[in-house]
Parts: C-alpha cells; structure tokens; sequence
C-alpha cells in the first residue's frame, strides 16, 4: 500500500477523498442534515450523501466507505422506517462508492452511469495520487446502468439523473429533485476549493463548466445544492465557482495556445488571484492549474 498520498490526502482534512486505508473510521461521526421536504444530506468522510426518504422507500446517491456502512444505515433509519431500494453513484471514486457492496447486502439496488461500472469493474490507476485501485468486487458494481440519464418517478418526486461530459470523470452524473428543488452535483462542483480534475478517469476542465452551466441553468435562488465535497450550497456559490474555474482555464488556454510548457505556465500562477479564496483545501492552485493544463486539448 503506496502511503505516497497521505499527505495530500491530511491536507484535505475529514473530507480526504480517497484515503481509505488510512483513515480511523470509528470516531467518523455520520450526521443528517434536512435540506428539503424529503431530502436529506448527510457527512461523515467522504462525498456527500443525497437521501430521499418516503413512502416509496429510500434512495441514497453515493454511500462514502465501506466501513461507514452501518453508521450510514442507523443514520437513515433514524429518520425513515422504509429501506433504502436505490443507490445512485455520482462517480465511482471510493469515497462516493466504496459503500456499494454493503448497500447492495442491504437489499439496495446500485445504479451509475455505465463508466462507472466499466471503471469500478477494471482496476484503475489514478495519476494524481499515484495510486492503483483494484477491481471492484461484483457485488459493489452497478446493476442497472444507463448512458444518458435516467428518471426515477419516486417519494411523490421526480428525480433525474443525468450524464454531463466528462468533468470530474468521464461517469459523472448530476441528480435533480425536481419537487424538493435540490440538486447533487457529484464532484463536478466542490464548494469553496477548486475541482479536482482526475485526468486519468477521462476527467476535463470544459465538463466542469458544462456540468456547472447544466445545474445553473436548472437552478434558482431557492434550490438548495449538494456538492460532491463542502457545505450545502446555493446557485450563487455554485455561480461563483463556476466563474472562477471558468477564468483560471481561459488564462491557462491562452498560455498554452502561445506554446508555453506546463511548466511555465503553472509558473506564470494564473490562478494566484483566486487562490486564497479558492486554494485552501485539498486543490492547491498550482495542482489546479496543471489539470487544467492537462485536460485542454
Ligand atoms: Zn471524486
């Protein structure tokens, strides 16, 4: 086991992605934090947890790690007798799936976008944290894919899943509820920090935007947002996200266009503007910068 990404990974604090074998899941805490009518947001390590909750049954999107399982579980039943039916994976990074095997002994059925399963299902290399991911084992991969999106007619709600281009990844997907007004956006927003654009998952800088254009234009002032990492937010947040990464890749494109190395231009510190607000987690604004610079064409 690489131990080579620890510290990227303590530098994120609790919300590490990826990270874990490292990490000491018995003081993670798993909290519930009501967002709409029948739409909950949960943390505990990990990606945010979407939960819909309602006659029909639970549906979770994404579940953290497996070692979370039962705390996650006792969270649910905390607020709704029904079990969960459906999980949805926003992507198949292991902090947003590594509940999957669990969730299906729970009687859940997995549902992702079918990169997802490709990518769960092969073993990966990540290149950002130099890591190589195992395959999955096949009762964590999703049993129901799609290519575009799907809708489930659910708890008195409409809630769709749809497919961006590749952002995050190349499987993001965003899902809407309609009704209670909220919508998961996966990893392709993180709020407060630049996004991390895993390159070798097929991920781009221009899905970032596009992904971000999609949920700002199915947003209004009164949707309330759940990012992939980062506190509960609104499109005004997501809107200032979106602008920043949206400056920081013109001036990395037009430095590139000019022939510049990424060398010079991580050097050159497009992004030093925007960094204090924007450079304190996990994303620093050279790394940033890089995959930007990486995932131009
Ligand atoms: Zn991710």
């Amino acid at each position: 086991m690489s131990l080579r990404y620890l510290p990227l990974a303590l530098a994120f604090g609790v919300a590490a992605p990826l990270a874990a074998q490292q990490q000491d899941f018995s003081k993670v805490e798993v909290k519930a934090e009501k967002v709409a009518e029948g739409v909950y947001m949960l943390t505990g390590s990990g990606g945010n947890i979407g939960l819909s909750v309602g006659k029909s049954g639970s549906l979770v999107v994404d579940d953290q790690y497996a070692p979370l399982s039962d705390k996650i579980l006792a969270a649910v039943k905390a607020i709704t007798p029904e079990p969960v039916r459906f999980v949805v994976n926003t992507h198949w990074h292991g902090d947003h799936t590594g509940g999957n095997e669990n969730m299906g002994k729970a009687g859940a059925i997995l549902v992702a976008q079918e990169n997802v399963r490709r990518r769960l299902s092969s073993g990966q290399f990540m290149a950002l944290f130099n890591r190589k991911v195992d395959p999955a084992p096949e009762g964590a991969l999703p049993v129901v894919t799609f290519a575009e999106g799907l809708t489930f007619f659910w708890n008195g709600d409409e809630v769709r899943v749809f497919h961006v281009p590749p952002a995050h990844t190349d499987g993001d997907s965003v899902i809407q509820f309609v009704k209670a007004d909220v919508i998961h956006t996966g990893d392709c927003f993180v709020n407060g920090s630049y996004p991390i654009i895993d390159t070798s998952s097929g991920g781009r800088v221009d899905g970032i935007l596009t992904a971000a254009d999609r949920v700002l234009a199915a947003a209004t002032d009164k949707t309330r947002i759940i990012p992939g990492h980062g506190a509960l937010a609104t499109r005004a947040e997501l809107q200032a996200y979106r602008d920043t990464v949206k400056t920081v890749r013109d001036r990395v494109a037009k430095l590139k266009a000019e022939g510049k190395t990424r060398e010079a231009v991580v050097a050159a510190k497009p992004s030093a503007d925007f960094d204090a607000r924007w450079g304190q987690g996990f994303m620093k604004g050279d790394a940033f910068t890089g995959l930007v610079y990486d995932s131009l064409p």
